[in-house]
């Protein structure tokens, strides 16, 4: 037919990308069998693929799109950004406004701008290393924190490698980690104060940074307790190491980021995801002398640091007009909207009366599939083989019916979801759930 434009399919699309990209694909999160799915246009909290079908969009890239997709607003804004330029080799008033904008709302001294979470950590822990003039990080077992080699340590820890509880070993991620690296992390079990005090007071006058995510996805998606967080900041003022907080996921669960759930502060704060806008973007922030490292202005900054892309305007204006309009009403509408997802999946749970428990905060949940209680700890909470084939099954099964999930189950609210959305959230689990009752119970 004339005007007809012939679309490739997605089988047609993944065969072409497996010659030029290693497994087709850029990003891992994506890779699935027997090909990734690709998008043609998403609007809201809707993504249709590239064969036109449509799905509600509960992954929100890994959590970083407060709005979901093409919020007119932003769009607006950032055109009118790209019409200026796109990236200059000179400042921007954005950087500066953006810079007020944030510190007020998380209540930081200085801040930094770069490009994605990984580079926020790893700046963050450099600045860390500079202040302290001490080389270890602490880190949690199986928390994600991005590719910088030191984060990375003991991320994909397993009951075959991970060792004595009391002594977490140091397991690389990546073949031909350097012993080194491994040598300059501390692995402590998340939310196990005791222990993770034990262990700290061995490395007692060594450590830069204790790093911690205030509610780490891949350990399991539960809160740090007060507890676990004043413990740590305790710690940390005594040995005179500092209290650095990932909030790369965080920082949409309150105003001002989970740093606000704990009576205490850390000294640093790495952000990303939901501060660009839908853009690529990272940013380390927290107290004005730590983050005096980095101050080139006498010609001798401690951590000399750069980034072609850092602070970029198109980024920054995104950003902005996305964290201006998640506002604290926006914030507690979302958060409520999260109970609410919450409770209706635990119902889905108890309908289907299949061994399973939901863990979350703020606009955040994950489902821990053959856990009837919710998971404490990393060890608790890692699904074995058998379970993450069987998590596969109810991934592929919301995405056959129009759901998208994260790979580990879990869900990102955005601004323009109402209850209709978590009612079709908690239906298409609930056949779900019953679709994967037979594997579950045979599991046990
Ligand atoms: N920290 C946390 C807690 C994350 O979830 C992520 C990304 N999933 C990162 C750091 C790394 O961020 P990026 O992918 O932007 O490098």
């Amino acid at each position: 037919m004339p005007g007809t434009v012939s679309r490739p399919s997605h089988e047609d699309l993944y065969r072409d990308a497996v010659k030029v990209l290693p497994g087709g694909v850029s990003r891992n999160t994506i890779f699935r069998h027997p090909h990734p799915l690709y998008v043609e246009h998403a609007e809201g909290c809707v993504v249709t693929d590239i064969t036109g079908v449509r799905r509600l969009d509960f992954a929100n890239n890994m959590c970083s799109l407060i709005h979901g997709h093409a919020h007119p607003a932003i769009v607006e804004a950032v055109t009118a950004q790209i019409r200026k330029g796109t990236a200059f080799t000179l400042g921007t008033e954005i950087e500066v406004r953006y810079a007020e904008y944030l510190c007020e709302r998380g209540g930081f001294d200085k801040i930094r701008f770069v490009n994605s979470g990984t580079e926020a950590v790893m700046a963050m822990i450099k600045v860390a290393r500079a202040f302290t003039g001490r080389a270890k990080i602490a880190k949690a077992e199986g928390a994600y924190h991005g590719l910088y080699d030191y984060a990375e340590v003991s991320q994909t820890s397993g009951p075959s490698t991970w060792g004595d509880i009391d002594h977490p070993a140091r397991v690389p991620v990546a073949r031909g980690t350097p012993q080194g690296v491994l040598d300059d992390v501390v692995v402590i079990p998340f939310n196990d104060t005791e222990r993770s005090l034990q262990i700290l007071r061995r490395h007692a006058g060594t450590i830069a940074c204790v790093l911690i995510d205030p509610m780490p996805h891949r350990i399991g998606f539960f809160p740090a307790t007060h507890e676990f967080v004043a413990a740590l900041h305790e710690w940390t003022r005594k040995d005179g190491a500092l209290l650095a907080f990932d909030e790369v996921i965080t920082f949409r669960c309150e105003y001002g980021g989970a740093q606000q759930w704990f009576p205490v502060r850390p000294d640093l704060v790495a952000m990303g995801k939901i501060i660009g806008g839908g853009f690529p973007v990272g940013a380390v922030a927290g107290r004005d002398d730590v983050m005096k490292v980095l101050d080139p202005s006498d010609g001798k900054p401690l951590v000399p640091h750069s980034g072609t892309f850092s602070a970029n305007p198109v980024t920054l204006t995104a950003g902005k007009v996305a964290m201006e309009l998640f506002d604290e009403p926006a914030v507690t509408r979302l958060n409520e909207l999260g109970d609410h997802a919450r409770s209706q999946v635990w119902e889905a749970i108890r309908v289907a009366d299949i061994p399973a428990s939901v863990t979350g905060a703020g606009s955040l949940l994950r489902v821990h599939l053959g856990k009837p209680t919710p998971p404490r700890g990393y060890r608790e909470a890692l699904p074995d083989a058998e379970t993450t084939k069987i998590l596969k099954a109810m991934l592929d099964y919301a995405l056959d019916n129009g759901i998208i999930l994260i790979n580990t189950g879990s869900v990102a609210l955005s601004t323009p979801m109402t209850g209709a959305e978590i009612d079709r959230l908690s239906e298409v689990l609930l056949g779900a759930f019953r679709a994967i009752k037979p594997r579950l119970s045979a599991r046990e």
